[in-house]
């Protein structure tokens, strides 16, 4: 009676996650190869063809390029909103029409025995979404590529059991790192990416909401080091009185290889 939760990959370079349980399996997002994601699904004992949907957050490359392949390999239904739809489709390639589904933001939807619940976020996509993810009486939300957060999106995630959270990239690193002007302002923009300044002020909040267990995702490897992601994370918690691993458990995801697997429930 268990929901698992694995990245398996996490960063610019690609984005997938594995949420499941003993009867569903879900992807959220297949933004690397085919081959890659298989490999990776297989490293943590998910049999590749058991997948039953692949939701997507947003069409940015580094999170759908596998979708269409691995629809097609495996008949896999792939979940998305409209407007995600209209900029992704055509780079799919072609799919078989009861693969393409639809959800709309704010309106959950089934997938087998889990309940999954878009939301939307500021970030430069036409209709860019975090997901909540319910069974039983376990929850986990995830909200990456994401500019800023506000109390709503902050309340959605509340009582969580696992949140993964983007923490991009160092401030500093990023203002003094090799990427040109447009592209640095971009990413601190309203509708970029969240600084590891960012992710440690929202997990003071996400802590105080009764979540127990955060991992830091989306790490931009030009602008950002994990150690100084977690480093910074922690000393937000800590001058708020949060010990770490004992009110909430902090853990990192990797670019090139699955993270923890955590049993929920
Ligand atoms: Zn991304
Ligand atoms: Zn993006």
């Amino acid at each position: 009676m268990y929901i698992k939760l694995c990245s398996l990959f996490s960063g610019s370079s690609g984005n997938a996650t594995y949420i499941g349980n003993d009867k569903t399996h879900i992807l959220v997002d297949s933004g690397l190869s085919g081959i890659k994601v298989k490999t990776a699904l297989k490293h943590i004992g998910v049999k590749p063809d058991s997948i039953g949907a692949i939701v997507i957050t947003h069409e940015h490359t580094d999170h759908i390029q596998s979708a269409g392949v691995l629809s097609r390999e495996f008949d896999i239904p792939i979940y998305a909103n409209e407007k995600t739809w209209e900029q992704m489709e055509k780079r799919l390639g072609a799919l078989s029409p009861k693969n393409m589904r639809l959800f709309y933001n704010d309106m959950d939807f089934y997938i087998d025995n889990i309940n999954v619940s878009p939301f939307s976020i500021p970030h430069d996509a036409a209709d860019p979404v975090g997901f909540c993810f319910y069974y039983r009486s376990s929850k986990i939300s995830i909200a990456t590529d994401l500019g800023y957060t506000n109390k709503k999106i902050i309340d959605k995630m509340k009582d969580s059991n696992v949140v993964l959270l983007e923490a991009n990239h160092d401030i500093d690193m990023l203002a003094n790192g090799p990427y040109p002007y447009h592209l640095k302002r971009r990413i601190r923009g309203t509708r970029g990416h969240l600084s590891n300044e960012d992710a440690g002020g929202v997990a003071v909040e996400l802590a105080k909401g009764n979540v127990t267990h955060l991992l830091l995702a989306h790490l931009s490897e030009k602008n950002n080091a994990p150690n100084l992601a977690h480093e910074t994370v922690s000393d937000y918690l800590r001058s708020n009185d949060i010990a770490i691993g004992e009110d909430i458990v902090l853990d990192m995801t990797y670019r090139d290889r699955a993270g923890n697997v955590y049993h929920i429930g």
